[in-house]
Parts: C-alpha cells; structure tokens; sequence
C-alpha cells in the first residue's frame, strides 16, 4: 500500500547524494538553510564511494576535497554529520517523480523505497548479516551507518534476523510512500553511470571472464573489497601479472557517445601507477588513441612512462579467451603500423560516463537543456554555468564528465547563488 504524505514547506531540493549533493546539501544547511537531500540508493556518497585512491592527492576517495587552492575543506562522509543536521532531511531510497509548480514554488513528489532498517537504530553489531545473506554492510564508512537489507536474497534467516534484532532496527514488512513536499530551488546533482560496455563485441565485456571497467578494476584494488586488495582475476582469483587497458571504450565513438569522457586518462594512469609501483612485478599496458590529462594531471603521464608502464598508439582488433584463464589479444599499433600479440590476465576497459537513467526525464520536466544527454546551462555564454533554468541549478558530473574537485567548487557556486537570490 502506498501512503501520500504531503510536507509543505520552502526548502531546497537536491537530488542525488554523491560529493556535489553533499557538498551543496551541508552547506545550505550550515547557511540555515533547509534541505531536502534524495539518493535512489541506499546509502550517500555516489560514485566516490567506489574508487579507492582518488586523485589529485591519491587520498581515499572516502575522503573528498575542494579545490587544493583552498587548505583545511576536506570531508570525510564518516565524520559527516549528514544524519545529525537538523537543516537536512535526508532521503535514500527515494527518486523524484513527478515535477510541477514554478519557479521558486515547485512541488516535487517523491516516492520513498520501503525502509527497511531504522538506521538511526542499527548499531551495526553484524547479528543479521550472520543470519541471513539479504543484509549487509555496503562499506566500512557508509553513511548512513547502518546495515541495509536487499527483500530480492530474503530467505529463512531474514525472519529470525528480524526477531533478533537487539534494537528492533528491522521492519522486513515496511512499505513505500509518497510525499509531496514544496521547494524554493532544485539543485540537480545526478552525476554519471559508468557504461557497461556489453554491447560492444570486440572487447566481450559481460561474455569473456576477466574483462572489467575501471570502476571494477577499483574495486578489485581496493582493500575494503572481496580480495583485500590483492590484484587477483575475477574468474579464479589467480594472481594477475599482466593487465591491458584500452582507452576510450564508448566514448570519441558515434556508435556509442561522440564526446570525450575527460577524466578516463586521468583515472586510467592512477590505477596504471598504483599497479606498477605497489604491486610488485606486474606489468600494465595501456592502449590509446589520445593520452588526454588535462591540466595539473600530466603527472600521472610522467609517474607512469617512469614506472615502466608501455603505452600502445592505436586500437584492440581481437580478443580471445584461453583456457588457463588468460587472454590472448592482437592490437595495431598505429606509430609502428604493425600489429602486436599480448597474452595478459586481465582486460580493463576504460568505459564511457554517460548520463544516468531518468536524466532524459528531469531534463524534460524542467524544460532544461541537455548537454550531450547530461543538464547544459540555460545560458551557453553566461559565466554561471550551474544555473540550469530560473531556480534550477546543475553541479558536479550530472553537468558531464566531472573531476570530484572540480564538483565540490561547483556545489559551492550553487550556494552561493542561492544565497545570492535571498538575500
Ligand atoms: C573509475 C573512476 C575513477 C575515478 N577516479 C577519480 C579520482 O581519482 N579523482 C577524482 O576527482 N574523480 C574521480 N572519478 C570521478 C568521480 O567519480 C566523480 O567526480 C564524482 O563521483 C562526481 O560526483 P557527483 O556527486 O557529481 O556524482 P556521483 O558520484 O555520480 O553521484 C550522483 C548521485 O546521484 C544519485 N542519483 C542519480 N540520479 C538520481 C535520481 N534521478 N534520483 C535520485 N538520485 C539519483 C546517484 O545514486 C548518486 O548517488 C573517477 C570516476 C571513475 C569512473
Ligand atoms: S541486527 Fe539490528 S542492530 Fe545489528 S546490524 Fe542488524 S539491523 Fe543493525
Ligand atoms: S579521457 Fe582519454 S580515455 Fe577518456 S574518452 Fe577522452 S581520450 Fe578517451
């Protein structure tokens, strides 16, 4: 059954809770300014969550900073005091759905997954992930702290979870609801989806085991993740000595998205480094059309070349899977004009960022306009690009391909115009 609910106030809405919601969300809220902060997922970080060591100061990407101009910003989403801030009103589990009113007075509604498990209950003592596989902790640092519960892996033990629970976090008979709340502003930081590049034949994602994407590959490398960080085949989880990466994968590409991803060099040589210099005797090639690292990244460029990674100007052509696991695969390479034969354990595609699901949506709510799929600004030659329509502003990578400095100073921008606009 599903409860309406209906909120009437003047908040701001800011819809998703990767770094540039955060961002924006704390600090309208530090300004007294009331926030209604929504994530389909269960849990807020986004993106960032998954990284592992993130440039540009190679910090757990747990932890996020502004711009390295201003000292003394960073945040950490353990130390956040995101649930305690009287100014937000966090919703996880919750997309909008429905868009109305005006500028300065729309109404959103939103549908609200059932919850649950009361996070601010869960004490995390781990007893229902001992009964059942359906719950779980999705990282150490999560925020909410609290377990969540996936009803699709509910089995026998999620009833005896429930009943056990020492605080009676759980309520495995909980409900969806809607509520319609008014705001003021609507801040869009929907960010990216990484592509799953299953349709692309050439590179068997999704078909050939260890093929992965960067955001994979990240997880693979970091420690909180199934190996404990050990570069391992996904397949087996024997120890990988050679890694190719290819560039460029659905991106610069009119089958897929014409446009560059920009950050995919950038993360690439990260990982092609970390790779090479802490995990001895291993060997990274990195196939590409252009090594794009914009701005203070060429380092990563220079650190690699220094390092031994071997870089290969030109395309994958074929990929074949052997039976011990390994991966045999020809590439052109274009400055030689030749064609070169590699045998190494895993594939890494450096897939393109695409706009997430419901962006064509909001996009056509709001009557803004789109960028390549992602929100563009209302005015292409004005100098506040985060302003998306009269009250509508756009942060982070939901603007396109975005560093997380560079969406934590966007956030920023928003505030401040929203300030701006009441003062
Ligand atoms: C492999 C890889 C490595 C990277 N490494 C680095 C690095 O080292 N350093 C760096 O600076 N950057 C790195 N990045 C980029 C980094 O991930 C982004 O800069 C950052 O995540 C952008 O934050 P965001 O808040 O704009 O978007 P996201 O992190 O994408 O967050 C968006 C949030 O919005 C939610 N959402 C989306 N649509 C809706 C909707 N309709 N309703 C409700 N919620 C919604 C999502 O669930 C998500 O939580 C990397 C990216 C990749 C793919
Ligand atoms: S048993 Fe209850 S308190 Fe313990 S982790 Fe699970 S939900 Fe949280
Ligand atoms: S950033 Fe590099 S890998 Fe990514 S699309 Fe641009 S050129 Fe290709």
């Amino acid at each position: 059954m599903v409860e309406v609910k209906t909120l009437v106030s003047n908040p701001v809405l800011v819809i998703g809770a990767g770094v540039a919601g955060l961002t924006a969300a704390t600090q309208l809220a530090d300004f007294g300014i009331r926030t209604v902060l929504v994530d389909r997922l269960p849990i807020v970080g986004g993106n960032a969550m998954d990284l592992y060591k993130a440039f540009p100061t190679d910090d757990c990407s747990y932890c996020f900073e502004g711009s390295r101009l201003r000292p003394g910003i960073r945040k950490c989403f353990y130390r956040s005091a995101i649930l305690d801030q009287p100014n937000i009103d966090l919703k996880v589990n919750t997309e909008v759905t429905e868009i109305s009113g005006s500028p300065g007075k729309f109404q959103a509604k939103l549908s609200v997954g059932p919850q649950y498990i009361d996070s601010k209950k869960c004490i995390m003592c781990g007893l229902c992930i001992e009964c059942s596989n359906a719950f779980c902790l999705p990282s150490p640092q999560c925020q909410p702290q609290a377990v969540i519960y996936d009803p699709e892996m509910s089995d026998e033990g999620a009833k005896k979870a429930e009943e056990e629970c020492p605080t009676k976090a759980i309520n495995l008979g909980a409900q969806p609801s809607e509520e319609t709340i008014q705001v003021s502003d609507i801040v869009i930081a929907t960010g990216y989806h990484e592509m799953k590049p299953v349709s692309i034949d050439e590179y068997g994602y999704g078909k050939i085991p260890n093929v992965v994407t960067q955001l994979e590959l990240a997880q693979i490398l970091d420690p909180n993740g199934k190996s404990g960080g050990a570069l391992v085949r996904p397949s087996d989880g024997g120890q990988v000595k050679r890694v190719m990466m290819v560039q460029c994968v659905g991106s610069r590409d009119e089958n897929y998205y014409p446009f560059c991803s920009k950050i995919c060099c950038v993360y690439a040589l990260k990982h092609a480094n970390i790779i090479t210099l802490e995990r001895d005797g291993t060997q990274v090639t990195v196939v590409y059309m252009d090594i794009r690292t914009y701005d203070r990244h060429e380092r990563y460029y220079r650190v690699a070349r220094d390092a031994g990674v071997r870089f290969v100007r030109g395309r994958v052509s074929r990929l074949e899977a052997c039976a011990d696991g390994t991966l045999d695969i020809i590439a052109y390479d274009s400055l030689l004009d030749k064609y070169l034969k590699f045998n190494v354990d895993l594939f890494v595609l450096s897939s393109a960022l695409e706009p997430p699901k419901g962006s064509a949506e909001l996009i056509e709510s709001l009557s803004l306009h789109p960028a390549s799929g992602f929100v563009g600004p209302a005015d292409l030659t004005s100098e506040n690009a985060v302003v998306a329509a009269d009250h509508v502003y756009v942060c982070g990578a939901a603007t396109g391909p975005a560093e997380i400095p560079e969406s934590v100073t966007q956030a920023r921008a928003v505030v401040s115009m929203i300030l701006q606009s009441r003062k």
